[in-house]
């Protein structure tokens, strides 16, 4: 194989239930993943050496180094198999940058997916998504796509069944948010307002309502889904006047998506998510909006030369 290419989905958390930091940092989570059709794609070619490139929205703020999440799928992938990671990674952004829709995890789940096929590795599903546990929280869902509950820390799957398409429209920020500093915020507000904080559970009507395919019943959960979005508004209150354009603009609920700034809003159907976008766009509260449908399909190899 001379290169291949695979597709891969960011996501939203139409849950994200938070419990208090445990001993080593992290926090048990209920986290209702949903992949969404806003991509990036990974590219990877043998080289003597391993090499990223990144172009796209945001690009620039994407490490070139060791410290990309795809260099290291694709260094830990190697390592598994006794060998060298000797490719070139080239990743085309479209999922917004520190936007909290999880796109580094996603070019991670892309490229484990993308040097499998060109090192003729063929390693077990089991196998893939347990080096994909050891990237990140984010990247075995990731590596699967459609809708999941993640609990422990989120890396702990469970299939979720979505009877139906979901309208969204993103509103991408210019910026992004650093997802620990989003945490230790959630951490910091409810520790002065003395809050006790409930170990995270499932929404039973949420899950029904994705069950359903029902975006009403699904809005109807959306509110109070995210229990990282107080800290998020703490630290970028404009989110407040993104969150209020979007539902003056007529969507069914809106929330911050994972650890934001972007902002996720729910349609009704296509032409709902259409006329949103275009109003949120036009609303001067975010670098601009994305419509976009849900559940979207895990890493998808789209081209592959021989
Ligand atoms: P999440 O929702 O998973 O917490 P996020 O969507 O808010 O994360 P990402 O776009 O995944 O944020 O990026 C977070 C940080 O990770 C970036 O600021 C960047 O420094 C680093 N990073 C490493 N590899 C990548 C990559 N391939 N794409 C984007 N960011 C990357």
């Amino acid at each position: 194989m001379s290169s291949v290419t695979v597709r891969v989905s960011g996501k939203v958390n139409v849950q994200l239930a938070v419990g208090p930091p445990r001993p080593d940092g992290f926090h048990d989570l209920a986290n209702v993943f949903l992949a969404v059709a806003l991509h990036d794609r990974v590219t990877v070619t043998p080289a003597p050496r391993l090499t990223v490139s990144c172009a796209g929205p945001g690009a620039e703020q994407v490490p070139l180094d060791g410290d990309n999440l795809a260099a290291r799928a694709a260094t830990v992938l190697a390592a598994h198999h006794g060998r060298a990671p000797d490719v070139r990674l080239d990743i085309a952004k479209d999922i917004p940058v520190a936007g909290g829709m999880a796109g580094g995890s996603a070019d991670a789940a892309a490229a484990l997916v993308a040097c499998d096929a060109l090192w003729g590795t063929a390693t077990p599903a089991a196998e893939l998504a347990e080096l994909a546990a050891g990237l990140g929280s984010d990247v075995p869902f990731a590596l699967l796509g459609g809708a999941a509950l993640g609990e422990g820390r989120g890396e702990r799957l469970t299939p979720l069944p979505v009877g139906g398409t979901f309208h969204w429209v993103f509103a991408l920020a210019d910026g992004g948010l650093s997802t620990p500093e989003v945490y230790r915020e959630c951490d910091r507000l409810r520790a002065a307002a003395a809050d006790d904080v409930p170990a995270p559970r499932p929404d039973g009507a949420l899950l029904a309502a994705l069950r359903a395919g029902d975006a009403a019943a699904l809005a109807a959960r959306l509110d109070a889904a995210n229990d990282l979005q107080p800290a998020a508004l703490s630290l970028r209150p404009a989110l407040a006047d993104t969150l209020a354009a979007g539902r003056a603009a007529g969507a069914l609920a809106g929330l911050v998506s994972g650890s934001g700034p972007t902002c996720a809003f729910l349609a009704a159907d296509a032409p709902g998510a259409a006329a949103l976008a275009a109003r949120l766009s036009a609303s001067g509260t975010c670098r601009t909006a994305r419509a976009a449908t849900a559940p979207a399909a895990g890493p998808t190899t789209i081209e592959s030369h021989a």
